[in-house]
């Protein structure tokens, strides 16, 4: 038997989330004694190259369904297709990235092949006594363990949760030849509009972020300066976006854009419940406020006290220092 990983890509690369993924189930393979380590790769925008290298996270196969109509992440096309790769590897585990591809293509997949689903798994699971994993809730707020009873189980892995690990070498990659028909399209996307900008915050590895500290629009150019100098995207928070001091795509939150970079730096931000909902699967928070009582700091890892006026333009010339 098997496990199979369900690989996305954006621009011609696998997602570092799946990369998690991978990672993964090269893991979970070692817990449970199994030595296949599939990966499915769907669509044509990938090299075989970069497939092969899914080897060093631990694949040691690489599926790759390339047709060109699938290149658009139509998620009915994409459970039909990640089934029939289950029933061909006789896959009884199965581990993806939630992700907003991830997340309805899982729950179609688990119906189709009868499996359980747990999304937002942020670890190995407990096998003492049956397959228990661990959830993140409520935004992040707690955890939930859930047991899977069922022969088929789907783990969909959040992000930032799991390691990327590097060790192996490159995997074979074998065309696979999966079927899908019309009924696969009833839904299509038609059109999509990419959001224009240096680096889109969904996507963004680091993110810069003002609040109210900032006091006014005017002085946002010293927070996109240290934006660019990182190679980040900038947010804010709800009221600087109501204030039509930034616009609203850049608003982070529950009621706005949720993120999960590797480093979010939100500065003269309180961190409010609702804000921090939107950024507590970020890997690394760095808070500057000049109040050492402000709520964020609980949340951060790394926190700096004092005026970011001074702060910022300081932390970003020693940055382009170094
Ligand atoms: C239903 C609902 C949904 C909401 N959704 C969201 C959401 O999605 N996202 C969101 O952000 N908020 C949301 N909010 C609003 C949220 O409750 C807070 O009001 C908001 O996050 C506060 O924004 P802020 O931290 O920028 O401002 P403030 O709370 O005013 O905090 C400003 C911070 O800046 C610090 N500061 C001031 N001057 C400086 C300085 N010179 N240097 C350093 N630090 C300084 C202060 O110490 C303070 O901590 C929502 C609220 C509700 C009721």
């Amino acid at each position: 038997m098997s496990i199979l990983v369900f690989v996305e890509n954006a621009e011609g690369a696998i997602k570092k989330t799946s990369l998690e993924a991978v990672s993964y189930a090269a893991a979970l393979a070692e817990n449970l004694g199994e030595s296949e380590v599939v990966a499915l790769s769907i669509g044509t925008e990938v090299s075989e190259g970069t497939l092969a290298s899914l080897g060093k996270q631990g694949a040691t196969k690489v599926l790759n369904v390339a047709k060109e109509e699938l290149n658009q992440g139509v998620t009915q096309a994409y459970a039909s297709v990640i089934a029939q790769a289950i029933e061909s590897t006789n896959a009884q585990h199965i581990v993806l990235a939630k992700s907003s591809l991830g997340d309805p293509v899982a729950a179609r997949v688990a119906i189709k092949v009868n499996a359980a689903l747990a999304s937002n798994v942020v670890d190995l699971p407990d096998l003492s006594d049956g397959f228990k994993v661990k959830r993140s809730i409520y935004t992040g707020k707690a955890f939930a363990w859930m047991t899977l009873n069922s022969d088929r189980k789907i783990i969909a892995i959040k992000k930032n949760a799991i390691e990327v690990k590097e060790s192996g070498n490159d995997a074979p990659v074998e065309a696979f030849d999966a079927s899908i028909d019309e009924a696969d399209f009833s839904a299509k996307i038609t059109h999509t509009d990419k959001a224009e900008g240096d680096v889109l915050l969904p996507e963004a590895d680091i993110v810069v972020s003002g609040g109210r500290g900032m006091k006014g629009p005017e002085n946002w150019g010293m927070l996109e300066d240290l934006a660019k100098t990182l190679g980040a995207a900038t947010g804010c928070s709800k009221p600087v976006s109501d204030m039509n001091w930034r616009p609203h795509h850049e608003h982070v939150g529950q009621t706005g854009v949720k993120v999960s970079p590797t480093l979010y730096i939100a500065v003269g931000i309180s961190g409010a419940i609702q804000h921090l909902a939107g950024v507590n699967s970020s890997k690394y928070i760095v808070v500057i406020n000049q109040d050492p009582e402000a709520p964020f700091f609980k949340a951060a890892d790394y926190g700096i006290v004092g005026d970011a006026f001074e702060i910022v333009p300081k932390l970003t010339e020693a940055i382009k220092a170094s």
